[in-house]
């Protein structure tokens, strides 16, 4: 099949700043009007749309390439797994992953870590061993290590943070020692849109010989993520949330970690020979691709790096970094409206959460899908930090390549609205 980016904007139309009013032309869902408005969709945190190139890839490859792959000698399945293989490397290249066998494809961040905490945490985290984390941590980069702590008898150390969610540096770095063989953090923070200073956790990490596993799911869609430049040892993240299908995700790995690891799942096509009491397993990648994968999805997710490699991420960046700040700015200006995260000069993302005073989330967020405008209003799998804020929940609105400055004027309209219809202005 084809996967060429059939139908995407020429690269040399997406240098910075990058048009945004253009690319939504890309992403047919946006057309459409809601509740007899024009659709805004501010809820790219939780997942993003998807551009006509990824959709298309999926429809074209049930249409012409359906097989099950790596284990048939015939032209579909052969075609399949040329396809399936390529999207790895694509995948290696957007994240320049040293080799494309350290890319292994999974169902989402949330898989992956659970993974992770199995096959690599099973084997290193012993008794009183210690993994650091934050408390800012969605529940998917923590439920898992509460359950290996459980079973190992290890202990969860968190890592403060102030308010905005900024680690400090200094603490952290006191807080590594012998017994730290795991810093499990994320990128950058679904709830607060801050920005973990993950190169330099993980040199401090190394230091120690302690080993740092990132939550990429909102940094990988986001910004530029060179795993080799930040030498992270583990990263994660969700092709959902990044223009791609949903279904399919990445577990990244040094090649040297992963070879040491034991599968994660067991089955047909990880292993290398299979006796009646026992098996030996394949090599990278195929070890931790146990069964029939998402294979319409890993190339549906390789068609999406393509895309936003078209439009280049560090033009994403940018946009996403002025909408936040642009976001930060006006939200906090408004009367009784306070906004979660770092100032909108700080270290910070398209992710903004804020809260209106005498206002539950759920009716702003319902006021604003009579506008027609789609945000998220709840705690973001995000418990211990809505404790950490003392809220019970946030309105988030979360921003991607085709969101514009016009569309956070809206919101700020709807949320305005709200506070007039509930009488709390
Ligand atoms: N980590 C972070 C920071 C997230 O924002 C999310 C999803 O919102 C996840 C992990 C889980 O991702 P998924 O549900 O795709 O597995």
């Amino acid at each position: 099949m084809s996967t060429s980016t059939r139908g995407a904007v020429a690269p040399a139309d997406r240098a910075a700043p990058l048009d945004a009013v253009a690319l939504r032309r890309d992403f047919p869902i946006l057309t459409q009007e809601v509740r007899g408005k024009p659709l805004i969709y501010l809820d790219n945190a939780a997942t993003s749309q998807k551009p006509r190139v990824v959709i298309d890839a999926l429809r074209e490859y049930y249409e012409t390439t359906n097989a099950n792959i790596h284990r048939g000698i015939h032209y579909l399945s052969e075609k399949g797994t040329a396809a399936y293989e390529d999207a790895r490397v694509r995948v290696a290249r957007f994240i320049n992953a040293a080799q494309p066998h350290e890319v292994i494809f999974t169902r989402g961040t949330t898989d992956g870590i659970n993974m992770l905490a199995r096959a690599w945490g099973d084997e290193n985290i012993a008794a009183d061993d210690e993994i650091l984390l934050t408390e800012v941590e969605h529940h998917s980069n923590l439920v898992p290590w509460q359950a290996l702590a459980k079973r190992r008898g290890a202990r969860l150390r968190f890592i403060p943070t102030d308010d905005a969610g900024v680690i400090d540096l200094d603490t952290y770095g006191g807080m590594l020692g012998p017994q730290t063989k795991l810093v499990a953090v994320h990128h950058v923070s679904n709830v607060l849109g801050v920005i973990a200073p993950v190169a330099e956790m993980a040199r401090l990490a190394h230091e120690h010989g302690a080993v740092i596993a990132v939550d990429g799911a909102q940094s990988a869609p986001h910004m530029p993520v060179d795993v080799q430049a930040l030498d992270v040892d583990f990263l994660t993240f969700s092709g959902h949330k990044m223009a791609g299908p949903t279904g399919i995700g990445i577990l990244y790995g040094k090649e040297a970690l992963l070879d040491a690891m034991e599968p994660a799942h067991f089955g047909g096509s990880m292993i290398r020979m299979v006796e009646l009491e026992s098996s030996t397993w394949a090599d990278l990648p195929d070890k931790f691709e146990g069964g029939t994968p998402n294979i319409a999805g890993a190339i549906g997710l390789g068609v999406a790096v393509d895309y936003l490699e078209h439009v280049g991420m560090d033009a994403i960046n940018a946009h996403a970094r002025q909408l936040g700040s642009y976001a930060v700015n006006v939200l906090s200006d408004m009367p009784g409206v306070s906004v979660h995260g770092p100032e909108a000069d700080g270290e910070r993302g398209g992710v903004v959460s804020f809260t209106v005073h005498d206002l539950h989330p759920h009716d702003v967020g319902t006021v604003l899908d009579g506008e027609g405008i789609a945000i998220r209003a709840g705690h973001h799998c995000a418990q211990p930090l809505m404790r950490k804020l003392g809220v019970h929940a946030t309105a988030r609105a979360s921003v991607y390549l085709y969101n514009t400055t016009d569309e956070i004027d809206r919101l700020v309209e709807g949320v305005d609205k709200a506070q007039r219809f509930f009488g709390t202005i």
